[in-house]
């Protein structure tokens, strides 16, 4: 199965990309998780997508619908992959459906007034894990690998505003587009556990597996 994930940015993707990765199998690939490594290992890639990123816009599509079409070239993915953070709007929409299958768009949904408190209190491990400040009881490493937790560059609140005003123009329409196409999957991300959301989540696409 492939699937979309949809959401603001704090609504959990790659919380729960991670807990789909370890009950399904499927690949997860994040395009901001890529553009952060070609940032790290100094390349082109990371060289032009480092200022829009600074910034909260989005990296020109060309060179992100490259990324995806080429990490999609790759073998690994036969068995199902999540796309987290791609696409981000219309047009990486159309242009991904030129080049894959998609079969859901699972859409986290999250209260607005919510998002900003998410991400600024957001720390990160490099093995993928994230955590909010509330629950980490001072502590700084990851829970899963002992790594040490970090806060990612763009998640201050005047690059976190940014980023949420261009989800609400450019990203969140994609929900009717997906809609349109019979492949949107919405669950409920604004209050619960990350495990409840999960359940949420597994339920309604074991349905779809089962169909
Ligand atoms: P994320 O880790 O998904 O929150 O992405 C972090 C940043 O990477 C975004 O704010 C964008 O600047 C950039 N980015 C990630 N995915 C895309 C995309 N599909 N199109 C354009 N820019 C992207």
């Amino acid at each position: 199965m492939n699937i979309v994930l949809l959401g603001a940015p704090g609504a959990g993707k790659g919380t729960q990309a991670s807990k789909l990765a370890a009950e399904y199998g499927f690949i997860h690939i994040s395009t901001g998780d890529i553009f952060r490594a070609n940032i790290k290992g100094g390349t082109e890639i990371g060289k032009v997508a480092k200022s829009y990123i600074d910034a909260g816009k989005l990296v020109p599509d060309e060179v992100t619908c490259d990324i995806v079409k080429n990490r999609l070239a790759e073998k690994d993915i036969a068995s199902g992959y999540m796309l987290d953070g791609f696409p981000r709007n219309l047009f990486q929409a159309r242009e991904l459906d030129k080049f894959a299958r998609i079969d859901v768009c699972l859409n986290i949904d999250v209260p607005k007034e919510l998002l900003m408190d998410r991400i600024c209190g957001r720390r990160v491990c490099a093995c993928g894990e994230s955590y909010h400040v509330s629950t980490l009881n001072g502590a700084t490493t990851c829970a899963k690998c002992g790594g040490k937790l970090y806060r990612r560059d763009d998640d201050n609140p005047e690059t976190v505003a940014a980023r949420l005003d261009t989800y609400e123009k450019q990203t969140a329409p994609l929900i009717d587009y997906y809609k349109a196409q019979g492949k949107l999957l919405t669950v409920h991300g604004g209050k619960g556990s990350p495990d409840g959301v999960f359940a949420e989540i597994k339920a309604k696409l074991d349905k779809l597996i089962a169909k």
